[in-house]
């Protein structure tokens, strides 16, 4: 290969250019797909529409043997929100002393950018080539439902009987500066809906009804002022907060037969679904019931021990900027929580402060450079 050096800013900016806010792709994958062909990958580009709107993904691999090791990201973008509040227009792909602008410069499609780069500086000077392949899982759909993404490019690896040995999710995983934080794992998720029943009255005479809003104003209190755990090794403990009360009551002197409450758990590997919904179902019920609640858990919480993964990601870390990786698991959930089930796997990125925010932006020399280090470590260091 002798083709000029890939600029990450300037592939990034091209795919800033494509607003490619969930579940619009605009052009954004085929940018990812060309440069990745040129570079000697085979792309595959799926289109899943369970349910809803249709979502691009793409899986490409250089190579054949093993091991695989896979980056995987996603080129959808949340809204700018107002655009007079950005200091560059968001979808512009603006270059400002070596920084790039934009929505989703740092989640995530900077790092995807940071990382072809990386893949094709590695490969230039591996000629002779590595014995294993590299590969890229791309999906349109992580800041949505996240229903026709990585889930289902997963299942379709799975049936070509294509194995990923090890997976690096480019997730803006930094807190503060580049490479303090590593991601070996994540919280779980529980979103209960609860709703408090009682009998409708006048607030004049009240022993001839039952408050629901008093019942769930008492059912809150319970459940808030309860410890769940005090965190495990690799994990924070585990909160409860109450997204929003709600008792649609006009009149101020009916008293309501009905209040909801909507309440959001962020639960370590103390507990599963399972186990906190039960949780939830004793404490209530200990407050005499007269409730329903209706559980979904968007994602279990697990931990993948840092192993070959997240050590070789802190060495490269180290070795480029000299910081040393706390591997943690805080934040948001993230697409991780699908590969976990298909082979080890750990998330590095950018700084994440800036991601979703107005004047998102980043550098990614040190991105590349770190992943281009991390790719030698793998592969030739085994
Ligand atoms: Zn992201």
């Amino acid at each position: 290969m002798s083709e000029a050096a890939l600029d990450p800013v300037e592939l990034a900016a091209r795919l800033i250019r494509r607003p490619s806010v969930t579940p619009k792709d605009e052009g954004a994958l085929d940018i990812v797909a060309v440069t990745l062909e040129e570079l000697g990958f085979a792309c595959h580009r799926l289109v899943f529409a369970e349910g809803g709107e249709p979502i691009h993904n793409l899986y490409a691999r250089r190579g054949t043997g093993r091991p695989n090791l896979c980056f995987a990201g996603h080129t959808d973008v949340v809204p700018p929100g107002a655009r007079e509040t950005w200091s560059f227009d968001p979808f512009a792909g603006a270059v400002r002393d070596g920084e790039l602008w934009g929505r989703g410069a740092v989640d995530m499609k900077g790092a995807i950018a940071a990382f072809i780069a990386a893949a094709q500086r590695y490969l230039d000077r591996h000629q002779a080539g590595a014995a294993g392949s590299i590969s890229l899982l791309i999906t349109g759909d992580e800041e949505g439902p996240a229903v026709n993404g990585t889930k289902k490019m997963l299942e379709w690896l799975d049936g070509r009987g294509e194995i990923l040995d090890a997976c690096v999710v480019g997730e803006p995983t930094s807190a503060v500066t580049l490479g303090d934080m590593i991601k070996i794992g994540r919280r779980g998720s529980l979103t209960g809906r609860l709703t408090a029943h009682g009998v409708q009255g006048h607030t004049a005479y009240p022993h001839l009804a039952d408050n629901a809003a008093h019942r769930l104003v008492a059912m809150l209190h319970a459940l808030t002022t309860t410890e769940l755990d005090r965190g495990s090794e690799h994990f924070p403990p585990s909160t409860l907060q109450v997204a929003t009360i709600d008792v649609g009551n006009p009149a101020s002197n009916v008293i309501p037969a009905s209040a909801q409450a909507v309440l959001n758990i962020r639960f370590n590997d103390r507990w599963t679904g399972e186990t906190l919904n039960r949780w939830l179902a004793e404490r209530l019920d200990a407050l005499g019931g007269h409730c329903t609640l209706d559980v979904t858990v968007s994602g279990e919480s697990f931990l993948v021990p840092p192993g070959a993964i997240g050590e070789r990601l802190a060495e490269a870390v180290r070795r480029v900027t000299g910081n040393s990786p706390e591997f943690s698991t805080t934040g948001g959930t993230s697409d991780a929580r699908f590969i976990r089930t298909c082979c080890p796997v750990a998330e590095f990125g950018l700084v994440g402060q800036r991601a979703h925010q107005v004047d998102e932006r980043v550098g990614l020399a040190a991105l590349t450079e770190i992943y281009q280090t991390f790719l030698g470590l793998y592969f030739d260091a085994p």
